[in-house]
């Protein structure tokens, strides 16, 4: 762990009178940097949020260049028959979000409306559809590269950005119900894969630190549900799966995984009958940018005024 400096006001302490001070979020929402909207983890982004969002954008967008990986963007919703497959609600199914709309007729609506008009229940007659909200932005990809027919030999690489959904409400302002994800994701052999996950692990540090952010490389693992999901999630760190990369925004106890390094194995290989080119199963592996993760990290660290950022964080970003 490389030392963490916080700022002075960085874990919200009290007043002289006893009194907290603003949270993060609320002085994110009083510069109008987030925008309310009375959910918690629904925010809108003001102009200057998203220019550091785009910047990153772009800066991720250049360390991969040389990669030459194939860019693909899905809107944030996803077929719900390759949601089911994927394997998604086995591990996580308290974050799921499904798109559910009114299939009624009009004896129905009318009922709808009586039922919004009296401040009753109205969702009763909603019907799930076949759509459901993207939980990260590398799950629309598998069934869309196994229809393709084996990898070739050096196998595949994409670049995907999307809005993802996790129903995990929070105040703080880092763990949002609908945020972006950026993700390469490597599909081939072992070798392959785990040579991507290194070398992201290299240049995503690089990047941290280009940004003069303090960060902490931390073995991790997903937030399975209930019993069996604390096995899988024990595994998952044994093994090495999972790494994140650590910022502290919302506290330095608990610093936030603004990267992550998953490795799947042969997982989505075998669920999607994927095969390399001798016919073995395909193992892949993706590392994720939280695009709001690490705008939150700048913002709270170089300050809410963009243009005071030190100049060298500046340059990366803007040149
Ligand atoms: P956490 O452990 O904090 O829940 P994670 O490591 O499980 O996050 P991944 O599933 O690996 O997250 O997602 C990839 C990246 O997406 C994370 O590194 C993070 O930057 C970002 N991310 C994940 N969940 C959220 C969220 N609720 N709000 C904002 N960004 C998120
Ligand atoms: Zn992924």
């Amino acid at each position: 762990m490389e030392s963490i400096q916080p700022t002075p006001t960085f874990c919200e302490p009290l007043d002289d009178d006893g009194l907290a001070e603003p949270t993060f979020l609320d002085r994110l929402f009083d510069q109008g940097l987030l925008v309310r909207t009375g959910v918690d983890g629904l925010y809108g982004r003001s102009g200057a949020f998203e220019s550091v969002v785009e910047a990153l954008d772009r800066l991720i967008g250049r360390l991969g260049a040389a990669d030459n990986a194939e860019v693909l963007r899905f809107p944030p919703g996803m077929s719900r028959p390759a949601f089911e497959r994927s394997g998604y609600l086995k591990g996580f199914p308290n974050l799921a979000g499904t798109v559910h709309s009114f299939c009624g007729h009009e004896g129905e609506h009318a009922k709808l409306l009586a039922c919004v008009e009296a401040g009753e229940d109205w969702t009763a007659g909603q019907k799930a559809t076949d759509i459901v909200l993207t939980p990260a932005a590398c799950y629309p990809l598998y069934p869309v590269a196994a229809a393709r027919g084996p990898l070739p030999a050096e196998g595949r690489l994409f670049d995907l950005q999307s809005y993802c959904f996790r129903r995990e409400p929070s105040l703080e302002p880092t763990r949002m119900q609908l945020f972006r994800m950026r993700e390469y994701v490597r599909m081939g052999s072992p070798d392959q894969v785990l040579a991507f996950r290194e070398s992201w692990l290299e240049r995503g540090t690089q990047m941290i630190r280009d940004l003069e952010l303090p960060l902490a490389i931390d073995a991790a693992n997903d937030p399975f549900f209930g019993r069996a999901g604390r096995m899988l999630a024990n595994n998952q760190r044994a093994q090495g799966l999972k790494f994140e990369l650590n910022v502290p925004v919302n506290s330095v106890e608990k610093p936030t995984a603004c990267l992550s390094f998953n490795y799947h194995q042969d997982h989505f290989g075998t669920t999607w009958d994927l095969v390399q080119a001798d016919g073995d199963v395909a193992h892949t592996a993706c590392v994720g940018f939280g695009l709001e993760r690490i705008t939150l990290a700048l913002l709270r660290h170089h300050g809410l005024d963009l243009a005071a950022w030190p100049e060298g964080v500046r340059r990366v970003l803007w040149g």
